[in-house]
């Protein structure tokens, strides 16, 4: 086993200090940089830096970025979440590592939507519906893959089916 075990760090966010959410950090105790190639294939990673390595991804409706000796996942509802995400994301560590014969590593992300082709589709009123400050903000949240589209209330019609249509060509699914 690669991955065996880890101390949790649960903080609030400093730049949102009224936010419910929690955001996480796992300190590793080993070091499992060399299976992120294998695991950026496995997972989909959508960012992966080769120095020093890193791979994001979103997944369970989190993002999530694995670094050689520490794990950052955002906006959990508290730390129970974040101790099963941290655990299902150590199986998935190990198993990489241990089937990496016959997965074929990846060094890069997949390509990703750009932020201006999301908001250009937006109704671009800034009505603040979908939780964010500004279209361009929820563009950038969406291209991320932190929010989808149903997040947008008053979009609907042709532009709905347009962004859908965009989005459908690139990896977003949990
Ligand atoms: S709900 Fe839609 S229209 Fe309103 S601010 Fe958010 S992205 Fe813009």
């Amino acid at each position: 086993m690669l991955l065996e075990s880890y101390r949790l760090e649960i903080f609030n966010s400093e730049c949102m200090p009224g936010a419910m959410a929690v955001h996480c950090f796992a300190h590793l105790d080993q070091d499992v940089g060399e299976a992120l190639p294998y695991l950026n294939t496995a997972l989909g990673g959508f960012e992966y830096l080769q120095n020093p390595p890193s791979v994001t991804f979103k997944a369970q409706g989190k993002l999530i970025t694995v670094h050689s000796r520490k794990i950052a996942i955002n906006a959990l509802k508290d730390e129970d979440e974040a101790r099963k995400i941290v655990e299902w994301l150590k199986r998935e560590i190990n198993d990489a590592w241990e089937n990496r014969e016959r997965i074929v590593p990846s060094f890069k992300g997949a390509p990703r939507p750009q932020l201006i082709e999301i908001l250009k589709r937006l109704p671009k009123t800034n009505c603040r519906e979908c939780g964010e400050p500004t279209c361009m903000v929820f563009a950038a949240r969406v291209a991320e893959g932190a929010k989808g589209i149903e997040d947008c209330p008053p979009l609907t019609g042709e532009k709905r089916r347009e962004l859908e249509a965009y989005l459908g060509r690139f990896n977003l699914s949990d």
